[in-house]
């Protein structure tokens, strides 16, 4: 399997180089040049185990690492850090909820960072290189980048954070990792700053060279394959549970990676009949799903933080292919977005935008209303970003199919959300119970690009 470009610019890479590439060169997003089509192979998938099945689908995709190579890779991946089952399926009241937040972070970034991380080290060992990864978190997900990566070889990890504006979990799950490859930076500022930090320096492409720096963001193709899997894990113990063919599936949305993996499933011929798009109040694929405009707004700060997003960066990828996989229309419609903030799909007959993705916007009353509702009828806890995709799932389904919804994190990720919606600090887990009170490293920095770079080159020595 070869990658391409979304905007036509790039020669056709091997699985290997896309990954390392990261964002296209001509600042698109790679994507393989053609979607495998699994249907005959696919019945003897369904008894598979988690490994197994990740194996047959991501041998498609990764054709360059040889197989027992990619299969050691998969077992370490979903063997050591998933102390049990990756993706197990629970039916709650109406709805099949998908928990993807089994990994060491409890959230479903996981399942692909610890992935992406062993795939890091397997490629950079190939090639004799080293990656310093620099990235910027609001909170969420630097815990899973930082977990995937530490005590990996050839790999450092900086993560700027801002100073004091993350909260008491989310600190604890970064600053507790003490592994020398690890390295939290607290900025004295906003994330936003975090975040220009961040670009700066990476733009500074003489810098970027010589330190060999990277990212491990959602546009790596590596995150979205090994997300993949799961649709067909879900759908198989899904169709087993319940006797049906098709199912529709609900997803909370934010960079909508993880709705992208569920549309390659779909194309790959998993019987998904239709994907349920769920954003929050940060709703512009909510709206170009139900209008066929695409426009950005300012971003309102929510209880689901991962999903208060505005630009989501997968979203090129689906664009492509929804305009007939032709880069020059890629192109221009990205240029209109940077220059008039919006564009609009023409959208035949007033239908759908896609038949295959119904979407909509659950807001926080929508968000909180759900985890309440959820604990009181079904003794079940809810993590906002999964109640804000149970409130949509709920208010889209069909009826006449089982309803998945993926449940993307663990509610004690963010007891402060539980406890508002149900009046008690109830949300627990016993991997943060246990961070608590850990020896941590943290280097607090001021805002200031300079002294970030004078710390990683120190670092990296
Ligand atoms: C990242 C994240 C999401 C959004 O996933 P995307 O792939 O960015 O659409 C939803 N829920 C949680 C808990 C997340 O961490």
């Amino acid at each position: 399997m070869r990658y391409v470009s979304t905007r036509g610019g790039v020669e056709p890479l091997s699985f290997g180089d896309a990954v390392m590439m990261g964002l296209a060169e001509d600042g698109g997003l790679l994507i393989p040049e053609s979607v495998p089509d699994v249907r005959e192979e696919m019945p003897s998938w369904r008894e598979l185990d988690y490994p197994d099945l990740a194996l047959r689908v991501m041998r498609r995709f990764a054709t360059d690492v040889p197989q027992d190579e990619l299969e050691a890779l998969i077992g370490r991946t979903y063997g050591e850090r998933f102390g049990g089952p990756v993706a197990p399926t629970v039916e709650v009241g109406p709805l099949h909820l998908v928990e993807l937040w089994h990994g060491p972070t409890l959230a479903f970034k996981d399942v692909a960072l610890q992935l992406l991380g062993n795939l890091f080290e397997h490629l950079l060992a190939l090639r004799g290189e080293e990656l310093n990864v620099l990235g910027a978190t609001s909170g969420d997900t630097g815990s899973a980048a930082i977990a995937g990566c530490r005590n990996r070889a050839g790999i450092r990890i900086f993560i700027l954070h801002p100073h004091g504006g993350v909260s008491p979990v989310q600190r604890l799950q970064m600053t507790t990792v003490l592994d020398e490859n690890v390295h939290n930076i607290a900025i004295e500022g906003s994330f936003d700053d975090c975040q220009s930090i961040v670009k700066e320096l990476a733009s500074d492409l003489q810098f970027k060279k010589l330190y060999s720096l990277g990212a491990v963001n959602s546009i790596n193709w590596a995150r979205v394959m090994a997300q993949i899997v799961y649709y067909f894990k879900a759908v198989f113990d899904v169709q087993a549970h319940t006797g049906a063919q098709a199912v529709e599936v609900a997803v909370p949305t934010g960079n909508f990676g993880n709705v992208l993996a569920g549309w390659y499933a779909m194309r790959m011929g998993l019987p998904i009949e239709r994907l349920l798009l769920a954003t929050n109040e940060n709703d512009i694929l909510a709206r170009f799903f139900t209008s066929g405009r695409y426009e950005r707004g300012s971003v309102t700060r929510t209880l689901a933080p991962a999903m208060d997003i505005q630009a989501p960066s997968n979203f090129e990828r689906y664009l492509y292919y929804r305009v007939g996989c032709d880069p020059e229309r890629v192109r221009r419609l990205m240029r209109t977005l940077e220059t008039e903030g919006a564009f609009a799909l023409e959208n035949a007959e007033g239908g759908p935008v896609d038949p295959d993705i119904a979407a909509g916007a659950g807001a926080t009353e929508d968000c909180l209303a759900a985890i309440r509702r959820y604990h009181r009828e079904h003794d079940y806890l809810l993590d906002p970003h999964t109640a804000v995709g149970v409130a949509v799932a709920e208010r889209l389904r069909s009826g006449h199919r089982p309803t998945i919804c993926l449940a993307t994190a663990h509610p004690a990720k963010f007891p402060e959300a539980v406890a508002q919606a149900v009046g008690r600090d109830i949300a627990r887990h016993p991997a943060i119970e246990a961070l608590k009170g850990k020896p941590t490293r943290c280097e607090v920095l001021p805002n200031d690009k300079e002294a970030v770079r004078r710390f990683i080159v120190r670092a990296v020595g």
